[in-house]
């Protein structure tokens, strides 16, 4: 095992007083809230604002458990504190102890939901989001599984420093189903925490591992790759597009371990271009062919700008028309501010597709921005639409699929939306 990973069997003095001391409710220290700032909490929304705030016990530490109450001194919550905007994240609206019993429950929760709509349990699917942080009432948490092994990413200072004991209890709830717990926090927690290098194994050690996806082989480089190693929310999107590609010749842009190029293989494609800027991409997608097409010379990978790309459509005496067009580049807007900007982006990338799609053509297009409302989206893609001067209808309006919950009190958390078109 590589060193400069975090030891399971190597917690510091910090983890362990904190993982004693939130064994013990009564250490927990306490935040007040302005009057009438308990409103949204009321309704069960996870997260409090640092303007809602009257005033906070001294010493309170980043990451550590506190108990909220309203100014009326009345309880109301237990959460994460952090430095930040958001500055509690809810794990509980009951007066309950964040120990490894409370994470074993709500994990097993969310593995019940997961049987329930048949996707942890099935030969064909190995790949799954087991927790999506406020979707399974656990904000800030993201885990992933990968057959025995799970990912892990910590997306607040909180559920970092509690990595122990919910790895602890993922080993408790999963069993003989897991062997291997991946931590993979480095680019997700806040810069100003300043926690340090913290990828690591925290259970096991295998280095890689194949993601199986509706019967689909991906190689998955959860060390290097990009968050968990996969995009696993795009299964059922994916085998919708099988269905669309029967002798159409496809472009499967912005393709990371090239996930739409196989189904659109499988589904009878007559010829299938995967393009991605990252050239460990691109390699990841030729390995993935060799996974599962081995020699098939219906497909090619090219380590290019999409933007590029596009514009180089029927520019060459090679270059073919396609039918059927895959755009689901990563999040354009990551905050509220950069939201202009991003609506442009998306216009101009659906204008260039517009632009050089074939008559009859289908495109699927996406927008994984969680700031970029659905509503949004569809005005960006329509005004691509009206520039480029085609005719377009929406055949379908897709989403995120179940293993990605939205907490009905959490509208934020539904952040992938898609269109299916049919371009005349
Ligand atoms: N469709 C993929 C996920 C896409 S993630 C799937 O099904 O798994 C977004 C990808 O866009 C990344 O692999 C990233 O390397 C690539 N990318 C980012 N900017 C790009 C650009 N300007 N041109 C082409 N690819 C780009």
């Amino acid at each position: 095992m590589n060193t400069e990973f975090t030891d399971r069997h190597s917690l510091d003095s910090k983890d362990i007083k904190q993982a004693n001391c939130r064994n013990n409710a009564s250490d927990m220290k306490s935040i007040f809230l302005k009057r009438g700032k308990d409103e949204s909490l009321r309704r069960f929304h996870p997260w409090i604002f640092s303007g809602a705030i009257a005033r906070t016990d001294d010493g309170i530490e980043e990451g550590e458990v506190v108990e909220v109450f309203t100014n009326e001194h009345e309880y109301i919550a237990t959460g994460h504190y952090q430095v930040g905007s958001i500055t509690v994240r809810v794990l509980s609206f009951e007066k309950e102890k964040i120990d490894t019993e409370f994470f074993s429950r709500r994990i097993a929760v969310a593995l019940d939901v997961r049987k329930c709509i048949g996707v942890a349990a099935d030969g064909n699917n190995n790949t799954y989001r087991l927790i999506h942080g406020e979707g399974d009432n656990l904000p800030g948490l993201v885990i992933d599984i990968y057959g025995k092994t799970a990912v892990m990413q910590a997306h607040s200072v909180g559920m970092h420093m509690d990595r122990m004991m919910i790895a602890d209890a993922l080993k408790a709830v999963m069993g003989d189903n897991l062997e291997n717990i991946f931590y993979k926090s480095e680019t997700t927690l806040p810069f100003k925490a300043e926690l340090g290098q913290e990828n690591g194994f925290l259970l096991g050690g295998s280095k890689e591992d194949i993601a199986i996806e509706n019967g689909l082989k991906f190689h998955v480089d959860w060390l290097h790759g990009q968050k968990t190693g996969f995009f696993v929310d795009q299964r059922n999107n994916r085998s919708l597009l099988q269905y669309y590609s029967k002798d159409r010749t496809v472009l499967n842009m912005f393709c990371y371990t090239g996930g739409f190029s196989f189904y659109a293989m499988r589904g009878g494609a007559k010829l299938v271009h995967s393009v991605d800027s990252s050239q460990k991409a691109i390699d990841l997608t030729n390995a993935n062919v060799e996974l599962n097409f081995p020699s098939d010379p219906r497909h090619r990978a090219y380590a290019e700008d999409a933007f590029k790309f596009l514009d180089s459509i029927g520019k060459k005496d090679d270059s073919p028309l396609y039918d059927l067009i895959i755009l689901d580049p990563p999040a354009f807007a990551k905050h509220k501010d950069a939201l202009r900007n991003a609506l442009k982006g998306y216009t101009r990338l659906n204008q260039k597709a517009f632009e050089k799609i074939a008559p009859g053509g289908i495109l699927f297009t996406f927008s994984c921005s969680q700031v970029v409302t659905k509503d949004n989206f569809r005005n960006a893609v329509f005004t691509a639409a009206a520039q480029a001067g085609r005719k377009v209808r929406i055949l379908h309006q897709l989403h995120q699929p179940a293993d990605h919950p939205i907490n009905i009190y959490h509208p934020e958390g539904e952040y992938l939306k898609g269109l299916v078109l049919y371009v005349e």
